[in-house]
């Protein structure tokens, strides 16, 4: 790969980069049309990440289906994928973690310690083989791309990062590889995430200024469903990705529920 990038911009052509685990669905593809409008080369990574995973966490079952990722690249405008091997990414001797401190403490990062380390290690190392001159995050998984613009700033990375709207199915439910695993009636019911953000969003629009009330309402909607725990339910700064206890300007509200084993997160910024 590194031979190819080095070609590549030599020849002063631009990348853009769009690093994926894989098993893609129209969320990921869009990345990829973003990409290709806006870059001369469109680099797609495909890679199960073991080291953001938890013990206890979905890696060895993780969708896989690279014949059908290759085709999905091809067919949106991606030029070349990268699919290195887990022994190549961390040989033994791999000593390195990078970790970006206070965003990755939060949210997500209560449930899942270490995911995050997980993440900007990897991304790292992509960034590095890659060399991207922009690379492309779904606001799906906000906290994340805050967490990896916080990192490429910090450590200088020196590319552009541009962050797309969440793609949903039809029923309201933010795509996602993990989407497989839940059958068709829980896959139906999912749809109520999406349902009370936007309930919620409405809310504060309406006037409703009290986080505490806001939630409140979240999570009465959202238990009416049998199968769903609440992980959290958060309304936070854009940036900082700090509670807020009375709603003045943007916020953003995640949410992150567990339904039959699966974890499914979304989130929605209300501007006000
Ligand atoms: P993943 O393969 O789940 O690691 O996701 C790779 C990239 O695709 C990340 O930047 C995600 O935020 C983005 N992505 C995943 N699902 C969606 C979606 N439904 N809409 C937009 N972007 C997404």
């Amino acid at each position: 790969m590194s031979l190819l990038v080095k070609g590549i911009k030599r020849r002063g052509k631009s990348i853009g980069f769009v690093p994926t685990m894989g098993c893609l669905h129209e969320g990921h593809l869009s990345l990829i049309r973003r990409a290709r409008k806006e870059n001369d080369v469109v680099i797609v990574s495909i890679f199960v990440n073991p080291i953001q995973f938890g013990p206890r966490e979905d890696y060895k079952r993780y969708p896989r289906n690279l014949t059908g990722d290759i085709k999905l690249v091809k067919s949106s405008g991606g030029n070349i994928i990268f699919n290195p091997t887990v022994k190549s990414m961390y040989p033994k001797s791999f000593s390195t973690s990078v970790r970006v401190r206070g965003l990755t403490e939060l949210l997500c990062g209560i449930s899942r310690p270490g995911h995050f380390e997980g993440v900007t290690t990897v991304c790292t190392k992509l960034f590095n083989i890659v060399r991207p001159d922009v690379a492309y995050f779904g606001q799906k998984d906000y906290q994340q791309a805050a967490i990896i613009k916080r990192m490429a700033e910090d450590l200088n990375m020196g590319f552009k990062i541009k962050v797309l709207p969440i793609v949903r199915e039809p029923s309201g439910l933010a795509m996602s590889s993990r989407n497989k695993y839940l059958f068709n009636k829980k896959r139906k019911e999912a749809s109520i995430i999406y349902r009370t953000l936007k309930e919620a969003k409405r809310l504060i629009k309406s006037g409703e200024k009290n986080t505490a009330r806001v939630k409140e309402c979240i999570k009465d909607s959202l238990l009416k469903n049998p199968y769903i725990k609440i992980d959290y339910i958060a309304v936070v700064d854009p940036q900082t990705l700090m509670e807020q206890k009375r709603i003045a300007s943007t916020v953003v509200i995640a949410i992150a529920v567990w339904m039959g084993g699966v974890r499914l997160i979304d989130n929605i910024l209300v501007s006000v």
